[in-house]
């Protein structure tokens, strides 16, 4: 008598820690525990993680036996198994099909995110109000102005942007400021750098902006003034060429700076610079750490624009200034203004779904959109789709 050998189908599953980047011509996942990564563009793999993330199979799919031996599913799945991504279960091992949940994302409408935290919008949202830039010249209305950041609730971080000398009673502004225990950041040219301490200590620092060509004369008197103090600066540098970049390491090293950033600038005529050090490679991309949650957040919102509102000398409220006003503080209320951007703005929600980035991998792993984009007029600054 021969035994006749019966065919092992098999439960084919992915960890829960594995985000799936998927389009019609790649998969991507993404182990989120090591950073270890699969690409696959085989039609097979793609077919079968996509049946893999249909909500109703949540995360478990049958494998026939025969579909196992397929060359590019079986080579996929040893890869998978080694980098401990995923598995493949005998059928006859387990009692029905066993349970797994993927970490899902497919809110197609933002509002649904807040929904489903079971959150009420505005008010959550009003606390999450995480920085209030202040644009200072001299038309600010210091006493229309106060009254409205008293309106403001929590500890945000304030930052009061522009030449703040020529703001009448700016020592006002300062002295309110001073009574507070959030941080503040005074950003202003290296030109209007003015002297804080003593009067002034209360979680101050300075931002200080730099644009070449170099004053070398005011560069001076505000090294002297930022010496003369101990409050925190940082400068950041605005370069649009390698020579400014150069010019920095050597004012850097000449004047022994220790908290510096770049600032690159673009001018309209140096996309060659952008792209030498600002568009991203693949291996810049997949350098990034990512958690299942930076993954989610990534989804929902925009981290340089969420929770932030930018006030501008004539009292125009904005979540990002590329964007339209979203009303006047001297005629609305800090709800208004945060309720007129969750419901029509263009910034705190402005995500990575545009084309050609909706088609790509790597959607989700890519920073979301920034200024530059919006400067350089390109959805996608990178060096992976042109
Ligand atoms: S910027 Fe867009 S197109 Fe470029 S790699 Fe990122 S997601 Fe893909």
């Amino acid at each position: 008598m021969t035994l006749m050998k019966t065919a092992i189908d098999y439960w084919f599953t992915i960890e829960p820690y594995v985000f799936v980047g998927i389009t019609k011509k790649k998969i991507l996942l993404y182990n989120t525990l090591d950073g270890v990564t699969i690409e696959s563009d085989k039609d097979e793999v793609i077919k079968l993680l996509l049946e893999t993330l249909q909500e109703e199979n949540c995360g478990v799919v049958l494998l026939t036996n025969e579909r196992y031996k397929q060359k590019d599913i079986n080579s996929f799945i040893c890869e998978l198994r080694e980098k401990f991504m995923g598995d493949v279960i005998d059928i006859a091992l387990s009692k029905g099909k066993p349970v797994q949940l993927l970490p899902y994302f497919n809110f197609s409408d933002k509002h649904e995110i807040y929904k489903r935290h079971n959150f009420s919008l505005l008010k959550n949202v009003l606390e999450k109000l995480s920085e209030i830039s202040i644009h200072v010249d001299d038309t600010t209305n210091i006493t229309k102005l106060i009254p409205f950041l008293l309106s403001i609730q929590g500890s945000p971080t304030f930052n009061i942007i522009g030449n703040i000398g020529k703001v009448t009673y700016y020592s006002e502004l300062l002295s309110y400021f001073d009574q507070h225990s959030s941080p503040k950041n005074i950003l202003c040219s290296y030109k209007n750098v003015i002297a804080l301490q003593p009067t002034y200590e209360n979680n101050f620092s300075y931002r200080i902006s730099v644009h070449f060509p170099i004053d070398m004369q005011q560069w001076n008197i505000s090294r002297q003034v930022l010496l003369n103090q101990t409050l925190p600066v940082e400068y950041v540098f605005d370069v649009s060429s390698d020579e400014d970049s150069q010019q920095v390491e050597q004012l850097v090293e000449q004047y022994q700076i220790e908290k510096y950033r770049l600032n690159p600038i673009y001018t309209g005529d140096n996309i060659r610079f952008f792209e030498e050090n600002v568009f991203l490679t693949k291996e810049d991309i997949l350098s990034t750490s990512m958690t299942i949650k930076d993954f989610f957040t990534r989804q929902a919102m925009n981290i340089y624009d969420f929770g932030k509102i930018n006030i501008m000398p004539n009292g125009d409220a904005y979540a990002n200034l590329n964007h339209p006003a979203l009303g006047n503080i001297f005629t609305d209320g800090i709800y208004e203004i945060v309720h007129k951007e969750v419901e029509a703005g263009k910034s705190w929600f402005r995500i990575r779904n545009q084309a050609p980035c909706n088609d790509c991998v790597y959607q989700w792993l890519c920073p979301p959109p920034s200024n530059y984009e919006i400067a350089i007029g390109r959805p996608n600054l990178c060096h992976v789709s042109k």
